[in-house]
């Protein structure tokens, strides 16, 4: 296996009007269940994450930055509504929707996150690790802060 190759992943919104590319690692899956995600993706949601300075945004014409709380901020293409980031503020990491990378990266899931919100019309039997709230947090107060560096 060579060393020196930067791997490389695309991806891209349902209409293919928000493109983009990673040139680094993509991160274990993060099931988020928050109320927040419901809303936005219509279920939970499932993130990958790769660092800011390897995501590239190859075409953002139709890209839209929701901020979705104080701290946070929701990408989706405003043509075709896929979801497709999530980021804080300051942050090194941006946070990238699975689905939307071409040719399904094997990736492996991590943790469910926020299981204190999730809806009632599922459950999670897959055998991950679930967190109330983000690891290491224990109250409401923190659902959508910073996310504490574990
Ligand atoms: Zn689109
Ligand atoms: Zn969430």
């Amino acid at each position: 296996m060579q060393t020196n190759e930067v791997e490389k992943y695309s991806g891209s919104c349902a209409c293919g009007s928000v493109t983009y590319q990673v040139d680094g690692d993509l991160g274990d899956v993060t099931y988020c269940h928050c109320v927040q995600c419901q809303k936005a993706s219509g279920h939970y949601v499932a993130s990958t994450s790769t660092k800011t300075s390897d995501f590239i945004l190859t075409n953002e014409e139709s890209l839209i930055w929701y901020q979705s709380s104080q701290q946070a901020e929701r990408g989706f293409c405003s043509i075709c509504g896929s979801n497709l980031f999530w980021r804080l503020k300051d942050d090194d990491e941006v946070g990238i929707w699975p689905g939307s990378l071409d040719h399904s990266p094997k990736l492996r899931g991590k943790e469910h996150i926020y299981c204190s919100s999730m809806a009632n019309y599922y459950e999670i039997e897959d055998g991950l690790p679930k967190h109330d709230f983000f690891p290491g947090y224990e109250n409401e107060g923190d659902v959508y802060g910073v996310k504490k560096k574990l």
